[in-house]
This record gives C-alpha cells, sequence and structure tokens, in this order.
C-alpha cells in the first residue's frame, strides 16, 4: 500500500505536493495553513488570495514558492467542512477534499503527495471520524493510482495513533 502514516510536520516535508488545511475565502489562516505559509512565504499567500475562494470539499493549486528549496513543487490547499454534529454531509465534504487534492497531484504529474488531518484543528471534525473518512478516501482513490504515494503527517503520538487503529479498521491488509 503506497500509504504512510508518520508523526512529524507537515511543513518539513519533501513531496512533491504538500496540502494545506485552507479556508474556503483562500485567505490563509492559522494552524496547519499558518505554518505551510510561514514556511513558503509571502507569495503563496499573493498566489491564493487572487484565486478569490473555492467551495468546501474542494481544493486548488499553486506553486510552492519558498518550499521549492526542500523539492516541494506545489502547494494544494485543501478546504473540509467545519464539523456541525456529522448530519451536514461532514463525511462526503471531507472525502471530497481529500479526493479533489489528489486528483490535483496527479493532474500535475507528481508522484507523491503529503496531507495534514483537515478539519481535525479549528474545525472540529472528530479525529478517530475524520481518521476513517479520510482513509477510506484515500484507499479507495490509490485502487486507481497505484504508483502515487501517499504520506499522512500527523502532529503528535496520540494522532498518529488513533489514524492508525483507524487503517486497521479500513484497510486491514494495509
Ligand atoms: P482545520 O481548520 O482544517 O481544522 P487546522 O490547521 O486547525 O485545520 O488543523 C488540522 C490538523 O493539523 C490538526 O489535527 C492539527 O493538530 C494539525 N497540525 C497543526 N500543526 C501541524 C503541523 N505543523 N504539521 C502537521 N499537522 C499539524
Amino acid at each position: 500500500m503506497p500509504l504512510e502514516l508518520i508523526q512529524g510536520d507537515i511543513a518539513a516535508q519533501t513531496t512533491c505536493a504538500v496540502v494545506t488545511a485552507a479556508n474556503k475565502e483562500l485567505m490563509g489562516g492559522g494552524g496547519v495553513d499558518g505554518v505551510i505559509h510561514r514556511a513558503a512565504g509571502p507569495e503563496l499567500l499573493r498566489a491564493i488570495r487572487q484565486l478569490g475562494g473555492t467551495p468546501t470539499g474542494t481544493a486548488v493549486i499553486t506553486p510552492a514558492f519558498g518550499l521549492s528549496g526542500q523539492g516541494v513543487r506545489h502547494v494544494i490547499h485543501a478546504v473540509g467542512p467545519i464539523w456541525r454534529g456529522g448530519h451536514a454531509s461532514e463525511a462526503d465534504l471531507l472525502a471530497s477534499a481529500y479526493r479533489h487534492s489528489l486528483e490535483l497531484a496527479v493532474q500535475h504529474g507528481c508522484d507523491s503527495v503529503a496531507f495534514p488531518a483537515i478539519s481535525t484543528g479549528v474545525y472540529g471534525y472528530p479525529l478517530d471520524q475524520a481518521a476513517e473518512v479520510s482513509l477510506r478516501a484515500i484507499t479507495t482513490f490509490l485502487w486507481d493510482h497505484p504508483a502515487l504515494q501517499v504520506r499522512l503527517v500527523l502532529y503528535g503520538a496520540g494522532p498518529l495513533n488513533v489514524f492508525q487503529r483507524a487503517l486497521a479498521r479500513v484497510a486491514p491488509s494495509a
């Protein structure tokens, strides 16, 4: 399975594409987005602000600017849902944000992409549920794109453990 779960910092990755958890206004934010923007520099903010916005459950792609020094070519700005209790299509929207991001990576010729756990910070998506939805979306995509390397970068040992357990449920043979 070309899927790897690691504990680490999303801004330190050297994959072809790195995903950030953006907001639909594409205005730049805190959390993972702040970390990516600090690493990539002010050109990244200028580039996404020109795009104007993108709906929840979608993603847009820009050059990696300052992150290119470590080999990253693209930043993918994925907009996950805000958790509203679980009955507002959150699971569909989260899966869709991953799918769009993966499609963009492939369309731009990438063989590797790193993701943070979209929506599980300020957006409040419960980690265990987000883990299952995210891993299902990724593993389904990988069936059709086995050459793509996907890395999920979890922030801390606790989240990594939650994702490892979810992977055992979603893809027992992985
Ligand atoms: P969202 O607004 O989509 O919830 P956040 O940026 O608030 O996005 O958080 C998404 C997840 O990323 C959270 O689980 C958070 O703990 C984690 N996170 C925060 N900083 C980093 C980092 N440097 N690298 C990877 N993950 C991070």
